[in-house]
Parts: C-alpha cells; structure tokens; sequence
C-alpha cells in the first residue's frame, strides 16, 4: 500500500505521515472519522459525509479545525499529491479517502483544556474493493456475542476513532471465517455490521434496523432508501431479531467503501436458496448507476 496524508498542515508520503504520541486521538481514541470514496475521479456524497463528521465532532464538544471548505480544499490537495505520487498507479483508479479529526496534543488528562488544539489527519489511497466474487456469489457473516455500544456509552450515532469494540467484534467474525461481523444491541435485537448497516429482504420489502436500535446512521444506508424509491423497492426501517435475519429472502450489508454485498449465509445457517437474491441486485444496480450519473462530468462540448 502506498498512501499519501496530511497531517497538520503538512502532506507526506505514508513513512512520513507521524502523529505524536501525545495526540488524544492515540491516548484515548478520542476523536472522529469519515471514510469517502470516489467515482470517476469524483469525491461521492462529500457533503453527507462532512455533515456526519460535524455531527460526530458536535456529539463529543470536539472543534473542527477547519470549516467546510477549507475541509474541502484541504480533501483535494491531498488527493493531488496522491495522483502525482508513486501509490496512484492507474490514474483512473477510485480513491479511499479516511478524514480524522481528534483531540490534538494534550497532557494526557481528560480535561479538555489541556488540548486546545484539534488535530486533522487526511489518508488517501487506491481504494480497494471486496473481489468481484463478493458480489457475484455473496458471503458469509457472523452473529457474534459482542454487543454494539448502548446509545448511553460512546453512542454509535457517533463515528468514533474508538473502534475497540468493532475491532473485537470483526475478530471474533475472523475466526469463523466470515466477511462481516453482525452486532446485537444491548436489547438484543439486531444493530448493524462492524463496519457496515444491515438489510434484511423479506416478501419483496428491504428492511434495516432503525437508528433507535444504536447504530451508524450510514450514508450508504440513506442513500440506498433513496434510490430504492426509483427502483421500485419499498424499504423500512424496523426492529430486527435473529429469526428475521435466519428467514429472510435475501441479506445484504452496506457501507461506502463496500456498496452493497449480498449475504448468502450466517454461519452455518443458509439464508434462503444460497445465492444473492434479485431485490439485492436490483439495488446494487441502481446504485452503482446513481453513483455513476453523479459524480460523472459532463463530457467537453466539441
Ligand atoms: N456502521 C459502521 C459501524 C461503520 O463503521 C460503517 C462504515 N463507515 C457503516 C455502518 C457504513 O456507513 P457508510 O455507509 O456511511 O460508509
């Protein structure tokens, strides 16, 4: 992997793109994150994405660095400096893009106070997508026994740099040899992935846990509910428990990095006939066809 960052006001090659120790961010975890993806060349939904980490940073009294467009700015110079450098190899390659804001520098106590100064990091590198057979085949996820942070904890509304508890849940999904860990709130009813929102298909309508369950409020996840509208697919937001999981027609995860991947078994039970379902495709298809269509430019006119 070859990235390029921006750190603090400074952008370096990923041997050079250092952070001090006594960052919050790596003390405490104490900060937020956006993940943002291009098409065409183009940053996708960058404007839900900065709304989300404004949000974030609001949700924990964390000051932005800088304001939206010098965000902005900031996103796109480093994304220059990745496609003059070494890491972009085919120019038309799609982009990751992970923006990090912490706590900065402090004296590692908790008072705010003693880290005035926040600090913003900016990653880019190629994007690397799950392999095709991902999408063409499905794949197996998780249940684990890791139990998704209570809204009364770091409430998972928030995306946190503290991803402990992601961490743990993804490993434990690792072990079985799944893609995708599935999490249950703290109820017990179903949440979300570790790192990505869950659907459930059944008798024809799409149905995500609501953001009451503790959950990211993921963009993909809005997004979808958009273009499902266009599709033609009704989508609802609901309470899900393991059955409607285990019985439902199709299974799907979301998240921008991943689109839409079918989920074609949870551990060892089969969700319906093995093979990702027609409402999955359909969605999957509108989408990468919207995503297309808005962030395509406008060919020169001759
Ligand atoms: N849930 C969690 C816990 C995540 O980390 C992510 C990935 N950012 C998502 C859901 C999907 O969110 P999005 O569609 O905004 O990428």
């Amino acid at each position: 992997m070859v990235a390029v960052a921006y750190v603090n006001g400074r952008i370096c090659s990923q041997q050079d793109a250092l952070i001090s120790v006594f960052d919050h961010g790596f003390l405490f975890g104490d900060g937020v994150y956006e993940v943002v993806r291009t098409y065409n060349g183009e940053l996708f939904l960058l404007d839900r994405h900065l709304a989300r980490l404004k949000t974030s940073a609001h949700m924990i009294a964390l000051p932005l660095p800088v304001d939206a467009a010098g965000l902005d700015r900031t996103i796109r110079d480093t994304m220059k400096a990745f496609a003059d450098g070494p890491g972009s190899g085919a120019s038309n390659a799609n982009l990751y893009v992970r923006i990090l804001v912490t706590r900065g520098l402090g004296d590692g106590s908790y008072d705010p106070a003693s880290s005035p100064a926040s600090s913003l990091v900016i990653i880019v590198k190629a994007l690397a997508p799950p392999p095709a057979s991902a999408y063409e085949q499905g794949v197996k996820v998780s249940l684990v026994p890791i139990v998704r942070n209570h809204p009364g904890s770091v409430n998972p509304l928030i995306k946190s740099n503290n991803l402990l508890n992601n961490a743990l849940a993804m490993r434990e999904a690792l072990r079985h040899g799944a893609f995708e860990a599935i999490l249950r709130n703290y109820r017990g009813d179903i949440a979300e992935c570790s790192q990505s929102n869950l659907f459930v298909v059944k008798h024809g309508v799409a149905k995500t846990p609501r953001l009451a369950e503790g959950l990211l409020a993921g963009i993909t996840r809005a997004f979808i509910m958009d273009v499902a509208q266009e599709a033609g697919v009704r989508v609802e937001d609901a309470v899900l428990l393991d059955e409607d999981v285990f019985a439902a027609d199709e299974v799907f995860l979301t998240s921008t990095t991943r689109e839409i991947v079918p989920i074609v078994r949870v551990d060892d039970r089969i969700i319906a006939n093995g093979v990702p379902g027609p409402i999955t495709k359909r969605l999957l298809e509108a989408y990468r066809q919207k995503a297309d269509q808005l962030t395509r430019r406008p060919a020169p006119v001759q």
